[in-house]
């Protein structure tokens, strides 16, 4: 059965057309189909108001689906009150009882389980040791820091060694520093622990730093689920593609003809791009011939390069620099569109140009390597 303290330790989480319709009419999550494998930590991204805390709620217990299905450990768990479901959740707003102290904050779970005093003591121990909160036991979370009230927060949730853990933003109130501190933190602990984890963000970066896979979502419909370099170098759909990155991934329109055997060629406006027949780049849209696709490229992946390079390249006119400290991003005209390039491997005579100003390097012509990936 789940939801005994301290037994049974896998937990998969299975949702099968998962549909939320709240009472007022709106629709927040849409037909989701979501596997989270054993000890696997999924992040749930997207922006705000996209569904994903109604997700999270369902799973805990907190909301019921209005259609489809919530499996734990493969069973359906639609109807299982919350307090069976052996789940912890941790909130951005932690939460803690304010006149208990630290230690009685963590242990409080516990005390509900009815676990009886001594080993109460041994497991809050264990745990303050692990999050580095051993010596503030006696605290009050009025007298804690941000980062230390989060601790605790998570402790009182691990305490139990629950088989599921939800986060809903639990670092969104914390200052930047701290927050890749317990990035790093919450990843390790839950991956040392094994525990399963559904964790719902708003930030890539959390996302893409965190998870051993990312779901996105789109008003409420779930648009991709993968690795975090799968999602991001080979985004499912074009919001997927725009919404992780920065900056954001270049969409340029392209006509494709297939010259079977020597090129592809890719008509973007006056420019055409040539692939040969033996560049991988030329499979991936050699399937689109006689079609218009959308060709998405990297900043990081175009690199300037001078007129005589041989390969692939587009033409485009600077726009502007934009110096970003670990890199310079180039904003291009190709056309009527507009491209972000990384300028980090400017050619010599590049170099040249700028030291004479911005505006004349404005002007050069320049020629962009393009090693695309597709898009849609
Ligand atoms: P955020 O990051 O802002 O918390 P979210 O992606 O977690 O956003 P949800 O909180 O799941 O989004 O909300 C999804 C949609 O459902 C929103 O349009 C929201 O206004 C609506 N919603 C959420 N809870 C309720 C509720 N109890 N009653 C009615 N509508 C709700």
């Amino acid at each position: 059965r789940v939801g005994q303290v301290g037994e049974e330790r896998v937990t998969t989480v299975a949702l099968k057309d998962v549909t939320k319709v709240f009472r007022t009419g709106t629709l927040a999550v849409d037909r989701v189909n979501l596997d989270v494998d054993d000890g696997e930590f999924m992040v749930l991204l997207g922006p705000s108001g996209c569904g994903k805390s109604t997700v999270l709620r369902m799973v805990a217990g907190l909301e019921e689906p209005s259609s489809g299905a919530v499996f734990l450990n493969g069973e359906l768990a639609n109807d299982l009150p919350p307090r069976d479901r052996s789940v912890a959740m941790v909130f951005q707003d932690f939460a803690l009882y304010p006149h208990l102290s630290v230690g009685d904050n963590i242990a409080f779970p516990l005390r509900l389980a009815g676990l009886e005093p001594g080993r109460r003591g041994e497991r809050v121990a264990d745990v303050a040791g692990a999050l580095g909160i051993g010596d503030i036991l006696d605290r009050r979370p009025g007298q804690l820091s941000g980062g230390q009230r989060q601790r605790v927060a998570m402790g009182r949730a691990i305490v139990r060694r629950p088989e599921l853990f939800l986060m809903d933003e639990p670092l969104s109130n914390l200052d930047s520093g701290l927050r890749s501190e317990l990035r790093a933190e919450i990843s390790g602990l839950t991956r040392e622990l094994g525990v399963t984890t559904l964790y719902v963000t708003h930030d890539q970066t959390e996302a893409l730093t965190m998870a051993d896979r990312v779901a996105i979502m789109r008003k409420g419909i779930l648009q991709d689920v993968g690795t975090p370099s799968q999602v991001y170098g080979r985004p499912a759909t074009l919001y997927v593609a725009t919404f992780l990155g920065t900056p954001r991934m270049n969409l340029l329109e392209a006509a494709v003809h297939v010259h079977l055997g020597q090129y592809v060629a890719l008509s973007l406006g006056e420019q055409s791009l040539r692939l040969p027949w033996d560049d991988m780049r030329a499979r991936a849209v050699g399937h689109y011939h006689g079609e218009r696709i959308v060709l998405g490229m990297r900043a990081e992946a175009l690199t300037p390069t001078a007129p005589s390079t041989p390969g692939p390249v587009l033409h485009g006119r600077i726009r502007h620099l934009e110096h970003h400290g670990h890199e310079s991003l180039a904003f291009l005209d190709i056309g009527a569109t507009a491209v972000v390039v990384d300028e980090a491997a400017v050619p010599a005579d590049g170099g040249a140009v700028r030291q004479r100003g911005l505006r004349q390097f404005g002007r050069a012509m320049r020629r962009i390597t393009g090693r695309a990936g597709t898009a849609g």
